[in-house]
């Protein structure tokens, strides 16, 4: 669905003062600090993260403050770390045991968009940095930045980007046992869009005004589902951007009297709203996944890749697809990828090897991860997916053959003959595969993947005497 031959990643330009700049949408370069944003209309500068739980988190500074932000930072609870979904706050790791301590939120001033959708709004990235403005272990970001950095020290460059699947229901027709949908006719028909055309119009808008270059937009599958790509970026624009069509999609939802649910599984039975995260490596400039003479055309390197995310998949996907929603959308047949297995074009394999073809050109090969979603910081994600995959380069691993059918129609022996086994269904067992692995734990650090534990442990502990319809809805407005 990505077409990374058209991986360039656009940054609209804009003044502050034109009619862009009126309409919202202006990029950093004419927005540079407060003044200029001040002068344009800008009245408060929204500085985002996301959390353990991939929940993007705020502070709100009046646009006169901006500058101080850029230069200080906004102070902020280290707590932060160990939120739960539910704004629940464990003591259960030590290092951040007590209410006490204060840590700065810095803005990353180039990346600031002045929002299409609220105009009177900019929106901006931010790292966590300590009191004294050393590095943060816990800041998310930095940990993506680390593991590109290892990367480009290896000559690796990376691109990824997400697919984005929701569901739309009209304000109001959202706290029953079921979410009722916008629209309920065929999947994929042009009616579907024509449901909500005022705000699919205001979307298309928005995002290109925000500078998140999409590939296309449609009504998906599943009753009131809808989805757009993201064009593939480096690693860190990726997961910025991530969170700002978070931020837009809302924005466009709510001017319409529409509410969006990113939730992994909205209503029970039905499908979910996977995060497919698709990547690919190149050395040189040339993509790695293709070109070469290894399975379905990769590079030897290309193949050790996925072979490493292959190895590590129930680690990575305890990071990548880690809430109780997460796993209850995980299930064979929904094309969510439920087994460790990889396929070319499978779209039943949790790894899907896009292959490049003489119609897309040799750019266009990635590798799409299917149990991705909404719950994973999209930074731990792209880290923790970058690591695994370095970690099969390293190790020379090449991967097994393909699996091109359901794996979840074989038989118990037929997956455990082809190495073939179903992700981790439990928190339990996804905190064994996390913990137990040390390539994704080094490259989210002792103290965040620890931190992380301890939130997944809370999550857990709140469900615990709860069906699962209704922790399915405690999830629904999260994200
Ligand atoms: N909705 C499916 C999921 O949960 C994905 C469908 C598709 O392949 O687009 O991931
Ligand atoms: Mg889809």
């Amino acid at each position: 669905m990505l077409d990374q031959a058209t991986a360039t990643a656009t940054e609209p330009a804009g003044e502050a003062g034109t009619q862009a700049g009126r309409e919202g949408g202006t990029q950093a370069a004419a927005l540079a600090g407060g003044q200029a944003l001040a002068r344009a209309g800008v009245v408060g500068v929204t500085i985002v993260w996301a959390d353990n739980n991939g929940i993007p988190r705020s502070r709100t500074v009046p646009a006169a403050q901006y500058d101080a932000a850029i230069e200080r930072g906004v102070g902020i609870t280290p707590l932060f770390a160990v939120f739960d979904s539910h704004d629940g706050i464990t003591f259960d790791h030590s290092p951040l045991g007590t209410p006490s301590g204060d840590i700065r939120l810095m803005p990353v001033p180039d990346r600031l968009v002045r929002l299409a959708g609220q105009p009177g709004f900019a929106w901006v990235p931010g790292r966590q940095v300590a009191a004294d403005g050393s590095a943060w272990p816990y800041d998310q970001r930095g940990v993506l930045e680390r593991q590109v950095a290892r990367a480009a020290a290896l000559g690796l460059d990376f691109l990824a980007g997400y697919e984005m699947e929701f569901h739309l229901s009209r304000a109001g027709d959202d706290d029953g046992d079921e979410v009722r949908p916008v629209y309920d006719g065929p999947s994929y028909g042009p009616a579907k869009l024509l449901a909500v055309d005022a705000f699919a119009a205001q979307l298309l808008h928005d995002l290109d005004r925000n500078g998140v270059p999409i590939g296309q937009l449609h009504g998906e599958y599943g009753p009131g589902q809808f989805e757009f790509n993201i064009s593939p970026a480096d690693p860190v624009t990726a997961a910025d951007r991530q969170l700002l069509a978070r931020q837009t999609v809302h924005a466009a939802a709510r001017a319409h009297g529409l509410r969006a649910s990113f939730a992994p599984l909205v209503n029970p039975g039905q499908v979910g709203n996977g995060w497919h995260l698709h990547t690919s490596l190149s050395q040189a400039g040339a993509n790695l996944l293709s070109g070469g003479d290894g399975p379905a055309g990769m590079t030897a390197e290309g193949g050790a890749y996925l072979a490493g995310l292959l190895r590590d998949l129930p680690a990575v996907v305890a990071v990548t697809a880690p809430s109780l929603s997460s796993l209850q959308r995980l299930r064979p047949g929904y094309w969510s990828g439920a087994y460790t297995c990889w396929g070319v074009e499978n779209r039943e394999a949790s790894l899907r090897l896009v292959p490049s073809t003489p119609l897309l050109g040799a750019g266009h090969a990635n590798v799409e991860l299917k149990p991705s979603d909404a719950a994973a910081n999209p930074y731990l994600a792209l880290a923790a997916v970058i690591a695994a995959g370095l970690g099969g380069i390293e190790d020379g691993l090449t991967p097994p053959d393909p699996v091109q059918d359901n794996p979840g129609s074989w038989s118990e022996e037929r997956r455990a003959e082809h190495g073939v086994h179903r992700l981790p269904a439990t928190v339990t067992e996804q905190l064994g595969a996390l913990l137990g692995n040390p390539r994704v734990r080094a490259a989210l650090g002792e103290e965040l993947t620890d931190a992380f534990r301890a939130v997944r442990v809370s999550d857990a502990a709140r469900a615990r005497d709860r069906d699962a319809a209704d922790v399915l809805r405690s999830y629904r407005w999260l994200y």
